[in-house]
C-alpha cells in the first residue's frame, strides 16, 4: 500500500500540515492580536482592581502579551511542553501572592522585558535545541519568568477579582500561542525576541 506509506510518512514528520488552513488561521489570530496590541504602550501600568481591568491588562500590556504568546508557542516545541502554560499560571499567581504579602523586586520592568527577550529567543532557536533541553529546565525558566510577571501584578493590580481576570486572559493568550505551525512559531519567536530587545532598550 504505497499510498498509505506516504500518508504515514507525512504524519510522522513535522513537515507541511495536513490541515494548513487551521495553522494559517492560528497564525492570523496571533498576528491580529499583535496588531491590536502594538499601538498600546509597552506597559500602561496597573489600574486598580476589578475583573475587567485584570482581564484587559495582559492584552494591552505588550510585555505581558508577548511573554504569554512565547510560552504558548514554546509549549508546542518543547518536550512535555504542555506543562508550561499551567506552570506559568501557577507561578504567576504565586508571584502575585508574594507581592501582595510585601515582597518587592528592584528593576522589575527591566526584568520583565528580559523575560520577553529570553522566551522569544528560545522559541526562535532550532527545535533541535529545545528537544534536547530537559523539561525540568523549561519549567524552571517559564516559572521564573511567570514569577516576575506575577510580582508586577501583585504590587499594583490589587484584589482577587483582577487576579482572576488576569489569569483567565493569560490562559487564553497562551492557548492562542499554541495554534500556529512550526514555521510561524519560529518567525513569531524571532519577532518576540526582537521586541524584547526593544523593550529592554526602552525604545517601545
Ligand atoms: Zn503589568
Amino acid at each position: 500500500m504505497k499510498w498509505n506509506d506516504k500518508m504515514n510518512t507525512r504524519v510522522r514528520h513535522d513537515g507541511p500540515s495536513p490541515r494548513p488552513r487551521l495553522r494559517l488561521g492560528g497564525a492570523v489570530a496571533a498576528l491580529a492580536t499583535l496588531a491590536v496590541a502594538l499601538p498600546a504602550a509597552a506597559h500602561p501600568g496597573h489600574p486598580d482592581g476589578g475583573f475587567t481591568a485584570g482581564l484587559l491588562h495582559p492584552l494591552t500590556g505588550l510585555d505581558h502579551l508577548l511573554a504569554l504568546l512565547a510560552v504558548g508557542l514554546w509549549s508546542r516545541q518543547q518536550r512535555h511542553g504542555a506543562v508550561l502554560p499551567p506552570a506559568f499560571l501557577v507561578m504567576m499567581a504565586f508571584g502575585a501572592a508574594c507581592a501582595a504579602a510585601g515582597f518587592a523586586l528592584p528593576a522589575l520592568e527591566t526584568s520583565i522585558a528580559a523575560t520577553v527577550l529570553l522566551l522569544g529567543t528560545l522559541v526562535a532557536c532550532a527545535p533541535g535545541l529545545q528537544r534536547r533541553l530537559p523539561p525540568q529546565v523549561a519549567v524552571v525558566v517559564v516559572g521564573g519568568c511567570a514569577f516576575l510577571h506575577g510580582v508586577a501584578h501583585g504590587q499594583e493590580l490589587a484584589g482577587m477579582a483582577s487576579g482572576a481576570g488576569f489569569l483567565a486572559a493569560s490562559a487564553l493568550v497562551m492557548l492562542l500561542g499554541a495554534l500556529p505551525g512550526e514555521r510561524v512559531r519560529r518567525m513569531a519567536g524571532a519577532a518576540i525576541g526582537a521586541a524584547g530587545l526593544c523593550l529592554l532598550a526602552g525604545v517601545v
